[in-house]
């Protein structure tokens, strides 16, 4: 069994090391030694990587008894070596792993919600709740956990005696059995075999950004320390060059975009009444049995589509009406009654490099050659 030299110390960045034996792999050399201070993937926390003598550790796994590093280029069996941790990378996970404890814990006692899955991403924590939570209660828990964390209060990992562990309320995902290690964090106990800060300080902040209904329960992406940090000032940056468009102030931004919401929702009702009477006075304007092409500078599909179909219902034969719009050139094609527009509107897309279609009744697109002239010449050809 590998001596794991994180349990006892979680700090250990550098060590040495006797190599026990080391193949050959498709990743590259599995390389065992006699202990180690790199953590292999598990319980949601990822593997360390880092140096073993003038070798990279690629990636670290264990069977629960012997930790096997994979490596670039094999070492010597039998040798000394030393072994040197990518520390930024192990204190990044320590942080979100501490700052999950911390945060289930508090989801725990405050709701009884049970922690069911968790795994440290990037560039997010992922959490799993057993049940739902509101809105309000997820931001009360932030609160009380990150409370917790300015605490700055002893982060403590032991192995309790059989007795002892037998009159002990911890959480655990599973049952267990034989002895097990439990982590106390801000409150909370919890079985856990990963690695953790010595504070709860040393988290620096916790926050849940984003959370949805997941498999009954909620599924949390969080984000800690330094992770956290990023994830509010990136989000601040964008809240203020928001604010600046809105001419709002960040704490602002809801009321501004709803009040930008409403005024496009007023246009869009102004416009649908002005293309109607545009439509309405293009009918009236158009001559009874005759075929033709109307140019509505400005209208938008919906009113490409008003026009035609109120000119073809006043002449009682086909009209198309354009603008430009889509790829270049937008139509509507209506068609007289009983009509079929498709063969012209496949003969216009073929002459214009058209996309576009519908029903025999009325069909819609774009044309990439835009050239008004040659595509009104072309629709009095055909209609
Ligand atoms: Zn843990």
């Amino acid at each position: 069994m590998t001596d794991k030299l994180y349990e006892r110390d979680a700090y250990q960045q550098v060590f040495t090391a006797t190599v026990l034996s080391c193949t050959a792999t498709p990743q590259g050399y599995a390389v065992v030694l006699d202990r180690t201070a790199f953590f292999p993937e598990g319980g949601g926390q990822p593997y360390d990587t880092g140096r073993l003598g003038d070798a990279r550790v690629l990636a670290v796994h264990t069977d629960g008894e012997t930790i096997t590093h994979t490596t670039d280029v094999p070492l010597l069996v039998g040798a000394a070596v030393e072994g040197r941790l990518d520390w930024s990378r192990r204190l990044d996970a320590m942080q979100q792993h501490t700052g999950e404890h911390i945060l289930s814990g508090t989801l725990h006692r405050l709701y009884g919600a049970e922690n069911v899955g968790f795994h440290i991403g990037d560039p997010y924590v992922r959490m799993d709740t057993s049940i739902p939570l509101t809105a309000q209660q997820l931001a009360d828990a932030e609160a009380e956990a990150n409370a917790a964390v300015r605490a700055d209060t002893p982060v403590r990992c032991y192995i309790p005696d059989a007795a002892t562990l037998a009159v002990t309320e911890y959480r655990s995902k599973k049952e267990l059995e034989g002895p097990v290690r439990l982590v106390e964090a801000g409150g909370d106990r919890c079985a856990c075999c990963g690695t953790h800060l010595a504070r709860t300080g040393e988290v620096g902040l916790i926050k849940i950004v984003s959370f949805q209904h997941y498999k009954g329960g909620m599924r949390l992406l969080v984000a800690c320390g330094q992770r956290a940090y990023r994830a509010v000032a990136e989000g601040w940056t964008d809240a203020e060059a928001a604010g600046r468009l809105l001419s709002a102030p960040v704490g602002s931004l809801t009321a501004a975009v709803t009040r930008l919401q409403s005024g496009e929702a007023q246009l869009k009702q102004r416009l649908a009444a002005l293309q109607n009477a545009l439509a309405a006075a293009y009918g009236a304007a158009a001559t009874p049995g005759q075929p033709c092409t109307v140019w509505a500078e400005g209208a938008d599909g919906d009113g490409l589509r008003r026009i035609a179909m109120a000119v073809a219902a006043q002449t009682g034969a086909p009209c198309c009406a354009l603008a430009p719009g889509g790829q270049g050139l937008a139509y509507a094609l209506a068609a007289a009654p009983d009509g079929d527009v498709r063969p012209a509107c496949q003969a216009l897309n073929g002459a214009f490099q058209g996309r576009g279609g519908g029903k025999p009744a009325f069909c819609q697109g774009s044309l990439a050659d835009a050239d008004e002239a040659r595509v009104r010449a072309f629709l009095t050809e055909i209609l």
